[in-house]
């Protein structure tokens, strides 16, 4: 029995399964651990369970982007017929609301883990050997034995050399979430989805908002015409982007933070914010977790695993963030959970695929895609066909005002295979669902030229999308 209140060690506890790390990855692995009888455990070094994606991440960020969308809806209710007379802003009170969602959510994970048995483990996770965890909490080291040890360490914000975050001018994604007050003026260094939403989402805050890209376009994973719009759509709203610029000698000043931009053609220019979001991507929690104990493998970082998210230990396995090469979603993390557990619990197992993984940018408008670019197509050698329907020719996206973006089908001629899909538009994020469910029943660009899509609605674009692959969409 382990006494809470002294240094407790070498003190041995056999479970199946030992989960390091609570995230989306984690916590879901867990609950399905316990649903197939696994005695399990969840080592969590922060208060609070949910990882990034609740408390730092997915969920306060689209409860403030929801908050932006009625605020922007608030200043341009006249467009409708509606009067709102001087609308304000308490943004303490939408940092409230957040953080409400947020521990809602915090609870119901944690009800979720009694309710599977999961065993939450309050501590620091390090791994000795292979079947062995050592967990460091304030009250003392607890060794723990464990058939299997999941790793879902998730990952934390990159830093630029010499820069340190701090609550009131250099921000990341933590800082940034908790302001009391919206800046007057905010730069953005990186335009990937972290980025572009934090500046969607200040934007119509009221901030003035500048965003510095090193590579070529935003949004650098979607297909290029996507970005090409997204860029378009912001320049629109009035905010700057600018892509192929360097960020360098970034200081704090009395009033907020300055830094030379390298522009793409060579001009050098000083900028000024109030407050800088340093979002260049997303580092793995791999180097303090005892790896060095074991057989893993990694790549700059990254887990290598196999198609059954196993490292090159057995009985050591890895979800989530800190897996080499797949993308960094919550939604990958969890999936990618369900495939090690099954694994491990002599289940019938279903290895993920990297094409049928959908992406959601939370922008406005958003962006919903899954599968292939047509870049990507090409280079693959498909003989690719495209189907395109903007959102202009759509009555439902008129009735909303939001006339912006297309849908795009990336299609192979030879068989009709669907290979992506690539939408930005009004409520993208939820569209690409049925691109996502097409694709994983197999089915062909024709099945879905003769799914009837209900009118008036968003969708039909998507239907009217996969009937222009053969030039054949009604309303264009
Ligand atoms: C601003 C922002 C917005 C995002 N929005 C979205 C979105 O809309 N949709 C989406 O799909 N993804 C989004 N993401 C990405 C998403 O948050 C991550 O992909 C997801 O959280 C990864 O889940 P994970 O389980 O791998 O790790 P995490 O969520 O990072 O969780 C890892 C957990 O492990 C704990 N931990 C680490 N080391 C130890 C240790 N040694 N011992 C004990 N505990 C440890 C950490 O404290 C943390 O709680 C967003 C990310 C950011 C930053």
């Amino acid at each position: 029995m382990v006494n809470e209140t002294r240094c407790v060690e070498w003190s041995y506890v056999t479970y199946d399964l030992i989960v390091i790390g609570s995230g989306p990855g984690g916590y879901s692995a867990a609950v399905r651990a316990g649903q197939y009888g696994l005695k399990t455990a969840i080592i969590e070094k922060d208060a609070k369970l949910g990882g990034t994606c609740l408390h730092v991440g997915c969920i306060p960020t689209k409860a403030l982007l929801h908050t932006a969308e009625l605020w922007s809806f608030a200043n341009h209710a006249t467009d409708e017929g509606i009067t709102i007379d001087k609308p304000t802003l308490q943004f303490p009170k939408v940092i409230e609301r957040k953080n409400g969602i947020v521990s809602k959510h915090a609870k119901g994970v944690e009800f979720l883990m009694k309710k599977n048995k999961v065993e939450w483990i309050k501590g620091f996770g390090v791994i000795k050997k292979a079947g062995v965890v050592e967990v460091t909490t304030d009250k003392g080291t607890q060794t723990l034995e464990t058939k299997n040890i999941l790793i879902a360490t998730g990952s934390e914000a990159r830093m630029l050399p010499g820069l340190t975050p701090d609550p009131d001018s250099i921000l990341t994604n933590i800082e940034i979430l908790n302001l009391q007050a919206v800046p007057k003026s905010l730069n953005i260094i990186g335009a990937g989805a972290v980025g572009v939403e934090f500046a969607s989402m200040f934007k119509r805050f009221g901030s003035e908002v500048s965003v510095f890209e090193m590579m070529p376009r935003i949004v650098p994973v979607e297909d290029e015409e996507v970005s090409k719009e997204l860029e378009k759509v912001f320049k629109k709203q009035k905010i700057r982007v600018e892509t192929g610029a360097k960020c360098t000698d970034i200081q704090k000043t009395a009033t907020g933070v300055k830094m030379k931009v390298t522009l793409a053609n060579g001009k050098i220019e000083e900028v000024e914010s109030e407050k800088l979001l340093v979002a260049v991507g997303r580092a793995p929690n791999t180097a303090k977790i005892g790896l060095e104990n074991t057989k893993v493998e990694v790549d700059r970082g990254f887990i290598k695993v196999n198609q059954y998210q196993e490292t090159a230990e057995p009985g050591i396995y890895a979800i989530g963030d800190v897996v080499a090469g797949t993308p960094q979603l919550a939604h990958v993390a969890s999936a990618q959970g369900m495939v090690a557990v099954a694994k491990m619990a002599g289940k019938p197992a279903t290895p993920i695929n990297r094409n049928r993984i959908p992406g959601a940018t939370y922008t406005e408008p958003g962006i919903g895609s899954v599968g292939l670019t047509e870049a990507q197509a090409r280079a693959a050698g498909y003989q690719v066909k495209v189907g395109k329907f903007p959102f202009v020719a759509n009555s439902k996206a008129t009735i909303l005002g939001a006339h912006d973006g297309f849908v795009k089908i990336v299609a192979d001629e030879k068989y009709g295979e669907i290979l992506g899909v690539h939408i930005i538009g009004p409520q993208a994020y939820e569209l690409i669902s049925e691109a996502v469910t097409a694709m994983e029943a197999e089915a062909t660009v024709e099945t879905m030229m003769h799914t009837i899509h209900a009118h008036p609605t968003i969708y039909e674009a998507v239907g009217e999308a996969f009937q222009n692959v053969y030039g054949l969409a009604i309303n264009v």
